[in-house]
């Protein structure tokens, strides 16, 4: 079915026409600027730039250091507990995978293995399912990205901040702190847990979306236990690595917590979720049996509704990408697809009506 793309309407589209990536020190164009290198802001720059979009991606802080490596991995489109409305983007990422696996091995010679096919769901009601779903290592799936993105022409330009984003008579100027000056035709914000902060600097209907803490660890499996299948309930998952650098290990996560931009590990989060682990695979209760490798907190980018944000936003020229919370590795394939459709005034495959901004403009 061929949705009708809601947010299509002349002074909304973008035609890539510029061909133009700097024409001084100080001054330069593109199609499209990004802001957030994090995996949804890379892969929508990734699918502008194969649609011939000069594409330039500002950080303010270092590329893919953020929630997108913090991730376990999994691509969870069948997850019961899932709200339904996240059901057709989730859907159609999970299709997508393996052609944009495929995209990013060809441009920067690096595959991405599928670390499991299936993931064993405990049900309330004290049962199991087996889903047909894959997991990922975020870490090798971000280096392969940044590989990728730096085999493009993509300007990539981190540690940088954005001072202003002034509308012209041509679209846009972003201006940043470097003194650099970019004529846009378009702007996204993609900026994760942050994305409502750099809102508010520079546009008069930021999108509510706030960071939600979630601890893990990484464990090495049992001698006992040969995993390979992601096993999940709602309260706690055990995603193994079979393949690559982290394989022999698993993750144990995630705490969901309110905590603002703090990311301290405490060591008796870390315990609480081991004891949850245990209830579902009791080996993985001894230290001495599964011990710990790493451990790390990230901030999910997550909104009152538990639902992305993704479309056009009420300031002509500007579009909206965050708030994947729980699930950003999964969507961000199709993600990067509908919104490049939005920006380019294309129809779209899906209805995304229950993901637009101005979902938070009605209420
Ligand atoms: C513990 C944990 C487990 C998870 N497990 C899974 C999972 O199994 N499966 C799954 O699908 N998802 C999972 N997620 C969710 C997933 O990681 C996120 O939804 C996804 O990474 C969000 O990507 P992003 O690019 O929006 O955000 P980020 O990766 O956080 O990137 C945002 C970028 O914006 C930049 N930025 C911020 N402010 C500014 C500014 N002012 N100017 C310029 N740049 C700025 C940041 O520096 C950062 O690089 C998990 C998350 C966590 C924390």
């Amino acid at each position: 079915m061929i949705a009708k793309n809601s947010n299509s309407n002349r002074s909304q589209t973008v035609e890539f026409a510029s061909n133009v990536s700097s024409n001084s020190a100080l001054n330069s164009a593109a199609d499209v600027v990004i802001v957030g290198a994090g995996l949804i802001g890379l892969a929508i720059a990734l699918e502008l730039h194969d649609r011939g979009a000069s594409v330039t991606v500002i950080d303010h802080g270092r590329s893919l250091t953020k929630a997108s490596t913090a991730a376990a991995g999994m691509l969870a489109a069948e997850d019961p507990f899932n709200p339904p409305a996240l059901a057709p983007l989730s859907k159609l990422s999970a299709l997508r995978y393996p052609a944009f696996l495929r995209r990013i091995e060809a441009l920067s010679g690096v595959a991405v293995p599928f670390q499991t096919d299936t993931t064993v769901q405990y049900m309330a009601d004290g049962t199991t399912t087996r889903l047909a779903e894959h997991s990922i290592d975020p870490r090798q799936l971000t280096a392969a990205l940044l590989a990728a993105v730096r085999a493009t022409p993509i300007r990539l330009l981190e540690e940088t901040q954005i001072v202003a984003v002034d509308d012209t008579p041509h679209g846009m100027q972003v201006r940043l702190s470097t003194g650099i000056a970019i004529a846009s035709r378009a702007v996204v914000y993609a900026a994760g847990a942050w994305t409502s902060e750099v809102m508010t600097a520079f546009h008069s209907n930021p999108v509510p979306v706030a960071p939600r803490k979630g601890q893990m660890l990484r464990v090495r499996l049992p001698a006992t236990l040969a995993l390979n299948e992601v096993h999940r309930s709602e309260r706690i998952y055990i995603v193994p690595r079979t393949l690559g650098p982290q394989a022999g290990t698993a993750l144990i996560g995630a705490t969901v917590e309110n905590a603002g931009f703090d990311t301290t590990v405490r060591s008796g989060d870390l315990d609480s979720l081991r004891a949850l682990a245990a209830e579902l695979l009791p080996a993985f209760s001894s230290a001495a049996e599964a011990p710990l490798v790493e451990s790390w907190a990230g901030l999910r980018p997550a909104t009152p509704d538990g639902l992305p944000v993704l479309g056009a936003s009420a300031r002509a020229g500007q579009f909206i990408a965050s708030g994947h919370y729980r699930n950003g590795i999964l969507q961000a394939p199709a993600t990067a697809v509908v919104l490049a459709d939005i920006i380019e005034g294309k129809p779209l495959s899906l209805d995304i009506f229950a993901l637009s901004p101005q979902r938070f403009a009605r209420n």
